[in-house]
């Protein structure tokens, strides 16, 4: 933490200071400037809120925290990236660019099941499909509820794909968990930190998505959350952001790719569906994610786009997800990354 001084604090106000940050245990290494006196304070000072209170002493101008506000995602703590272990042949991580495909609701076991063997088919490596909706209208489709997650664990062992769902309120986690190989926690529950405190004390995989208006710091201040009770299986998710852009959905925000990767070890997948929310763009933005080193994407697939419960208008048709495969496998061959099984 950097303590900055205002420009005519005196000395008796230093030397309070000073002395408030020795008794918070920290050492002091003061800096001299001619306009003003700058106090650096050594020592972690992350979960310490009463440093950053030494904003209130008089005579101080401001004071700046140093670290990033979180320990168990930042990179500086673990260099390497890491490898998320899902099943016995699945990891998410170095080296694989992950394709998690499915629809963006389960609405029957014929239709879980078909895209499930269409998107295997095609080299995806799991399959998605929401049981429980987070709706804008109270009046949309919900989702299935049990029994969407027991038609995803049928389509689970038709194809022996794993499956990803999302997990709406803490008092349902125990029934996903019995059905979900990793569960989505949605844009809209980002922040829901009593949500990311209970799938922090499971060890089943986590995707976490950005939040609607959240900045990259408070998206890993959510993982920290997680990580923070014990569960290291965090896979951050860009879903674009909102901006004042209407052309589509949202905005996804490429340069979390890299940002985060700078800042963190855990690996960060895309989902073009919910960023452009327009079928016809999902494949220019997939192959960006992939070329701009992405761990993978999570992409909606509809075996009738135009008839979906939910998210049609973004639905890739299974023929389309499979010629988007197929271009996408030769920027892999490039980069000489894994693109899902293929
Ligand atoms: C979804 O994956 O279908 C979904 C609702 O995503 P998000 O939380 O990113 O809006
Ligand atoms: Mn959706």
């Amino acid at each position: 933490m950097i303590v900055v001084m205002a420009s005519g604090a005196t000395s008796e106000e230093l030397e309070k200071v000073v002395s408030q940050i020795k008794d918070l245990g920290y050492q002091v290494h003061i800096l001299n400037g001619v306009e003003r006196n700058v106090i650096a304070c050594i020592g972690d000072e992350r979960g310490k809120p009463q440093l950053l209170s030494l904003g209130a002493f008089s005579g101080v101008d401001k004071v700046m925290p140093v670290l990033a506000p979180y320990k168990f995602a930042a990179k500086t703590s673990f260099p390497e990236n890491t490898l998320i272990e899902v099943t016995k042949d699945w990891s998410i991580g170095k080296g694989i660019f992950s394709v998690i495909a499915g629809p963006c609701a389960v609405e029957s076991e014929e239709q879980i099941v078909s895209i499930a063997r269409n998107v295997q088919k095609s080299g995806a490596n799991a399959l998605r499909g929401g049981a429980f909706k987070p709706r804008t209208s109270t009046y949309s489709f919900q989702g299935l509820g049990e029994e969407g997650l027991k038609f995803l664990s049928v389509a689970r062992e038709e194809t022996g794909l794993p499956v990803i769902t999302e997990l709406l309120d803490p008092y349902k986690l125990d029934l996903v968990a019995k059905y979900a190989d990793i569960i989505q926690i949605g844009a809209r529950n980002m922040q829901n930190f009593s949500l990311l405190k209970e799938v922090g004390r499971t060890k089943i995989p986590v995707i976490l998505k950005r939040g609607l208006m959240a900045t990259v710091e408070e998206l890993l201040m959510s993982a920290e959350y997680i990580l923070a009770e014990g569960n290291p299986k965090v896979i951050l998710c860009e879903r674009g952001i909102r901006t004042f852009e209407r052309a589509t959905r949202n905005t996804l925000d490429i340069n979390a790719v890299p940002a985060i990767k700078d800042r963190s070890y855990l690996p960060v997948i895309v989902d073009p569906s919910h960023a452009t929310g327009v079928a016809k763009y999902v494949s220019s933005v997939s192959k960006a994610s992939l070329a701009c080193g992405a761990d993978g994407m999570i992409v909606e697939v509809h075996n009738k786009p135009s008839e979906a419960l939910s998210d049609g208008a973004q639905s890739l048709k299974p023929e389309v997800f499979d010629e988007m495969m197929q271009s996408m496998k030769k920027i892999a061959d490039v980069l000489d990354v894994r693109l899902g099984t293929l």
